[in-house]
C-alpha cells in the first residue's frame, strides 16, 4: 500500500536533495545550478540554502561568471563542520574511522578483539575506542553527529542487533544499538559488514559510481551488499545479500548446510589455507590456529602462488572460477553494471582472482551481451565496512531517500 507523506517531510527531503547535489559536485554549486537541477523553485533552493549556511553545512567559496554576466556564488559542502564514527567489529579486530563530511578519513584505529569474549565488555571495548579516535584527532566533540556499526550478519529484523553471527561466541542475539548508544550518548546506526562496505563505496565514488552493482565482501565468510538504482538495498529483514550458499554448480566439498560445492564455503580463508596445507604448500599448524593466523596464512599462500608455485596457483584459481559463477548469477538476476570486491582477506588475493573472474566471465553470454560488467576492486582497499558504517550516519543526516518521505518509518 502508498504511504502519504506530510509538508514538514517533504521539506526535509528536499533539504537533502539540495545538500546531496552539492556534496557530490566537488567544485561547488551555484544557487541557479540548483534550481535547474532540483526543479525545485528560486524561493525554495534560497530557503534550504540560507538554513544550510546557517546551520554551517555549507559555505559561499568564490565566485563564477553567470549566462548575463552577473557573477554567482558557489556553495560547497563545509567538510570540516560536522564529523561521523565508523567502526567494524570484525571477529579479530575492531576498526574505528572519524569521518569528515565529505567522507574523508580524519582519524582511524584498530584494536585486536582476541581476548575479548562477550557482548557487554566489546561494547566497552568499542565506546572507549570511539572516545579515544575523537580525542586523538583533536576535533570537538560536539561536531560528532553519530556512530555508525558494520557487524558480521545475521542481523535482527529490528536493524538494532546482531544474531548468533559466526565466530563470534556467546553472542546469540545482542542489541548492539541499544548499548553503544548508552556508552557513548551518540546516535548509532547498524548495518551489515557487506550492506555497510557497498554502502561506503557508493558515498566515495560520488558521481562515478554506477547505479547498479553489488559489493562482494570476502572475510572471514563471504557475503554481498547491492546498490540498485543509487540506493543501497537491504531486503526484508536487513539480511540481504546472503551469498555463501549459492552453488558454484560444480561438485565441490559438503558445506555446514550439507550440500556440496557452496561457494561462501571454497572462498574461506581457513578452506584455502587447510587445502595449501594438505599439498604441502604451507606447514600444518602447531595449535588451533586464531583468525589472524589464518589471514598471515593466506597471505603466504597467495605469495607462493605469485612467486610461481603451480599448486598454489591452482587452489586460487580453483576458489575463483567458482566464486566467477556465484558473480555470474548476482549480475545476471539484477542487470548489474559493476561487480566491486573488496573485504579483510581480499587484497590478499585480489590480482588473480579478477584474472580469473574476468577471463571465466569473458564469453558467457549470460553476463556482458546487452552492456559490460566491470570486476574492480574497491576504491576504499583499507577500513572499507568502517568508513562504509561513517557513511551511513553521513547517509542519515544527507541523502536524499525515498523512504524518508513515508510517515510510516
Ligand atoms: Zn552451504
Amino acid at each position: 500500500m502508498h504511504k502519504g507523506s506530510n509538508l514538514e517531510r517533504v521539506g526535509r527531503y528536499n533539504l537533502t536533495v539540495v545538500l546531496d547535489l552539492i556534496r557530490r559536485s566537488g567544485e561547488g554549486l551555484s544557487r541557479v545550478q540548483l534550481v535547474e537541477s532540483t526543479g525545485l523553485s528560486t524561493q525554495t533552493v534560497s530557503n534550504i540554502v540560507r538554513r544550510l549556511l546557517e546551520e554551517g553545512l555549507v559555505a559561499e567559496t568564490g565566485k563564477v561568471a553567470g549566462k548575463m554576466g552577473k557573477p554567482r556564488t558557489l556553495l560547497r559542502i563545509d567538510a570540516l563542520s560536522r564529523f561521523a564514527v565508523g567502526v567494524h567489529l570484525d571477529p579479530s579486530v575492531i576498526s574505528c574511522v572519524l569521518l569528515d563530511l565529505s567522507g574523508a578519513v580524519a582519524a582511524r584505529s584498530h584494536i585486536p578483539i582476541r581476548s575479548v569474549a562477550g557482548p557487554d565488555q566489546t561494547v566497552r571495548v568499542i565506546a572507549e575506542a570511539v572516545d579515544a579516535l575523537i580525542d586523538k584527532s583533536g576535533v570537538e566533540r560536539g561536531r560528532v553527529i553519530g556512530v555508525g556499526m558494520a557487524a558480521p550478519g545475521p542481523m535482527d529484523a529490528s536493524g538494532g542487533g546482531v544474531v548468533g553471527p559466526p565466530l563470534l561466541t556467546g553472542w546469540e542475539r545482542v542489541d548492539l544499538c541499544e548499548g553503544l548508544r548508552g556508552a557513548t550518548g551518540l546516535p548509532v546506526f547498524l548495518d551489515k559488514d557487506s550492506t555497510a562496505a557497498a554502502h561506503g563505496e557508493l558515498w566515495i565514488s560520488g558521481e562515478s559510481a554506477p547505479h547498479d552493482f553489488a559489493f562482494v565482501y570476502l572475510g572471514t565468510g563471504l557475503g554481498s551488499g547491492l546498490v540498485i538504482n543509487g540506493e543501497v538495498v537491504r531486503g526484508s529483514s536487513n539480511n540481504v545479500g546472503e551469498i555463501g550458499h549459492f552453488s558454484a554448480g560444480i561438485d565441490g566439498p559438503v558445506c555446514s548446510c550439507g550440500r556440496p560445492g557452496c561457494v561462501g564455503l571454497t572462498t574461506m580463508p581457513s578452506y584455502l589455507v587447510g587445502r595449501a596445507v594438505e599439498a604441502g604448500i604451507l606447514e600444518p599448524s602447531a595449535g588451533e590456529p586464531d583468525l589472524q593466523e589464518t589471514m598471515a596464512r593466506l597471505r603466504l599462500l597467495a605469495a607462493e602462488a605469485r612467486e610461481g608455485s603451480a599448486a598454489a596457483r591452482a587452489i586460487l584459481r580453483d576458489s575463483a572460477t567458482r566464486l566467477a559463477r556465484a558473480v555470474e548469477d548476482i549480475a545476471s538476476l539484477l542487470d548489474l553494471e559493476r561487480i566491486v570486491f573488496g573485504g579483510p582477506s581480499w587484497p590478499a588475493v585480489s590480482g588473480l582472482y579478477l584474472a580469473v573472474m574476468r577471463e571465466a566471465l569473458a564469453d558467457r553470454k549470460a553476463v556482458g551481451a546487452i552492456h559490460p560488467l566491470e570486476l574492480v576492486d574497491s576504491a576504499l582497499a583499507e577500513d572499507v565496512a568502517a568508513v562504509g558504517a561513517g557513511c551511513l550516519v553521513l547517509n542519515e543526516l544527507l541523502s536524499p531517500r525515498a523512504d524518508g518521505l513515508l510517515l510510516v518509518p
